[in-house]
């Protein structure tokens, strides 16, 4: 059976290092190895990041998780209600960032795309922006699973 949950909270800095590790605890159950966690971490650490200080930029609003398995893979949305993002495509580019002077590096996105096996963005001005990636466990552990379904 596919698990699913579903986490908001407020878009507060204090809340990454809860949000990053409520979604690790929920990937235990795929057994994953402790390198595949940490990228895990890692990524939802950039997005739910960058929904705080880009996405909202102090102003008050929540962060949503959504986490779903399937066989051997998590699917995880990070999103936020705030300003959105004007040019993605430049967005995602390595060391693109709006944030000069505040120690941004700009890596944040290609942080996400090479720690996760799929990466998606949709975003909106004035309506926010919402990221999707998935991590694959244990590749040939998986199929193995999918097999005996
Ligand atoms: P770093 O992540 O290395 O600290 P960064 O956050 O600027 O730096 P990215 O995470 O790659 O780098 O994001 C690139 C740019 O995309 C940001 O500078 C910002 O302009 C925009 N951006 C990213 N996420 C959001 C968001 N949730 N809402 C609005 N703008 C965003
Ligand atoms: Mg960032």
């Amino acid at each position: 059976m596919k698990n699913y949950m579903k986490l908001e909270f407020a878009a507060l800095s204090e809340n990454e290092p809860f949000a990053r590790n409520a979604v690790a605890a929920f990937c235990l159950g795929l057994n994953p190895t402790l390198d595949e966690l940490s990228d895990v971490k890692t990524a939802v650490s950039e997005a739910v990041t960058n929904c705080i200080v880009h996405g909202y930029r102090g102003a008050s609003g929540t962060v949503c998780i959504e986490c779903e398995t399937e066989g051997c893979a998590v699917h995880i949305t990070v999103s936020d209600r705030g300003r959105g993002i004007e040019d993605v495509k430049r967005a995602l580019e390595p060391f693109y960032t709006t944030s000069e002077g505040e120690e941004r590096s700009g890596m944040g996105f290609t942080i996400m795309q090479t720690f996760m096996s799929d990466f998606g963005i949709e975003s909106e001005i004035g309506r926010g922006t919402r990221v999707r990636m998935s991590k694959y466990f244990g590749r040939n552990a998986c199929s193995e699973v999918a097999n005996a379904e």
